[in-house]
C-alpha cells in the first residue's frame, strides 16, 4: 500500500507533531504547498475539534506566507483525497496566466508556460523562510496563551 502523501515529494518546511508543510516540486506551480496531517484520517470530521483547528490554523499561516512571497491573484485551497486515506489540504497560487487558469491545476490546459514562471520559482527561498516564520511564531504566540 504505497501512500504518495508519505513518500515525500517536496521539501519538509515545517515538521510539528501532528502535521507537517510540503514544499511541493510541481514545476509549473512554484510555491504549491500542502499541509499534510501525519497520521492516516480520512475526513476532517475525523478529527478532534482542536485537531481541526490546529491543521487549519497551519493552512491559515501557509496560505499567509503564500500571498505575501508569491503574489498570486487567487489562492485555491483543495482537499481531495479520492485516491489515498490520507488527510492533506493543497494550497496553490494562481495567476491568470498560469497553465490551466481559471481551470483547477487538475483540469484542461489553457495555455503553455509563461515567461513570469522564473520569476516565480526564484521567489521560492523566501517563501520557505516566510513559512517556517510564520508558524515559529504562531506556535509562540499560542504556547504563551496557555501560559507556558
Ligand atoms: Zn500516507
Amino acid at each position: 500500500m504505497g501512500c504518495e502523501l508519505c513518500t515525500v515529494a517536496g521539501e519538509v518546511l515545517v515538521q510539528s507533531p501532528e502535521w507537517r508543510v510540503v514544499l511541493v516540486r510541481e514545476a509549473h506551480y512554484p510555491g504549491f504547498c500542502r499541509v499534510i496531517w501525519n497520521a492516516h484520517v480520512q475526513e476532517m470530521t475525523d478529527l478532534s475539534e482542536p485537531q481541526r483547528n490546529s491543521l487549519m490554523s497551519a493552512v491559515w499561516q501557509v496560505e499567509a506566507a503564500v500571498r505575501e512571497v508569491m503574489q498570486p491573484h487567487k489562492i485555491n485551497l483543495a482537499s481531495l483525497g479520492n485516491v489515498v486515506p490520507h488527510l492533506h489540504w493543497h494550497i496553490i497560487p494562481r495567476y491568470t496566466d498560469d497553465m490551466h487558469f481559471p481551470n483547477p491545476i487538475w483540469g484542461q490546459v489553457e495555455r503553455s508556460v509563461n515567461a513570469a514562471l522564473h520569476d516565480r520559482l526564484g521567489l521560492l527561498d523566501q517563501l520557505s523562510t516566510t513559512i517556517k516564520q510564520k508558524l515559529n511564531r504562531h506556535w509562540m504566540e499560542a504556547n504563551d496563551t496557555v501560559g507556558n
